[in-house]
């Protein structure tokens, strides 16, 4: 789309000035983001990091460290012998008067007897001025065919059809370390730690709602993670969550932590007991 507006043209300028850095994605994401595996059956483990074979008596409790590379590894008991792994990571950085998150699509290919291959490209960039004005630079989403196509350019920043619309957005899992936020993020709570939501649902979401506002800043990301579709959950069951925030209390699984409370206030216990609410084993 060719940048018409004001803003769309000085968007579409600096973002062609930004520095590429594909390989500083690539280089964190490897060791940081992916998941490190081998492969094992009863005679021998293939580590996927380097491609080399060792003897499964180094496997200790599904995990193992290759003699060959020296990556921890998780170990699962299969026959398989390539992988792939496919991930959506970010990088937050200020330009001039804008917040910039730049959104990146990582694929990893893993193959015994060879090194992994790794693949990048940025795909999608919101440019975010502190008044909420804002601006997408991104590639063609054709969902249906192979993804991502095009070059980075101005687009509608709300894809819609007749049936559904949503903000031209993606769900990175991960921000690099180096992320840097402008000061009334840092405020909301949002740094490179977030999880459950992306970067733009949570800065529209947390000026309006206090209980976002809470578990971000306890950084209770796994809650985060249900507000987008099961948000009636957590109002539903708010004065339990703010006593496991006291109590420091760790929700292993969230979805069966909610079933149990569903079930204990079935049984008419208290939900805003401790003892029920936070249990040692669930
Ligand atoms: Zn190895």
């Amino acid at each position: 789309m060719r940048p018409r507006t004001k803003l769309q043209v000085r968007v579409a300028d600096l973002s062609s000035q930004l520095p590429n850095i594909d390989n500083m994605m690539i280089d964190w994401a490897k060791d940081d983001c992916l998941n490190h595996i081998g492969y094992a059956t009863k005679s021998r483990v293939i580590c996927m990091e380097c491609g080399q074979r060792f003897a499964p008596e180094l496997v200790k409790r599904k995990r193992a460290v290759c003699p060959h590379c020296d990556t921890s590894l998780k170990i699962e008991q299969s026959r398989k012998r390539i992988n792939k792994q496919t991930m959506f990571i970010g990088k937050a950085e200020i330009c001039e008067e804008f917040q910039v998150i730049r959104s990146f699509e990582l694929i990893a290919y893993y193959r015994a007897e060879t090194k992994p291959c790794y693949y990048i490209r940025e795909i999608l960039q919101h440019w975010i001025k502190d008044d909420g004005n804002r601006e997408v630079v991104a590639r063609a989403n054709n969902t249906g065919f192979n993804g991502w196509c095009g070059e980075l350019e101005i687009r509608n920043k709300v894809i819609g059809s007749y049936y559904y619309n949503h903000n031209n957005d993606i769900y990175c899992e991960r921000y690099h370390p180096a992320s840097v936020y402008r000061p009334k993020y840092i405020r909301m709570g949002i740094d490179c730690k977030l999880r459950g939501m992306s970067f733009l649902t949570a800065a529209n979401t947390i000026p309006h709602s206090p209980k976002a506002e809470t578990l971000l800043k306890a950084r209770r990301y796994e809650l985060i993670d249900y507000f987008e579709d099961h948000r009636y959950k957590i109002d539903m069951y708010w004065p339990s969550i703010k006593i496991c925030l006291r109590n420091k209390y760790r929700i292993k699984d969230v979805s069966m932590w909610f079933d149990y409370l569903e079930l204990l206030d079935h049984y008419h216990k208290d939900l805003h007991n401790a003892h029920y609410v936070c249990p040692k084993k669930l």
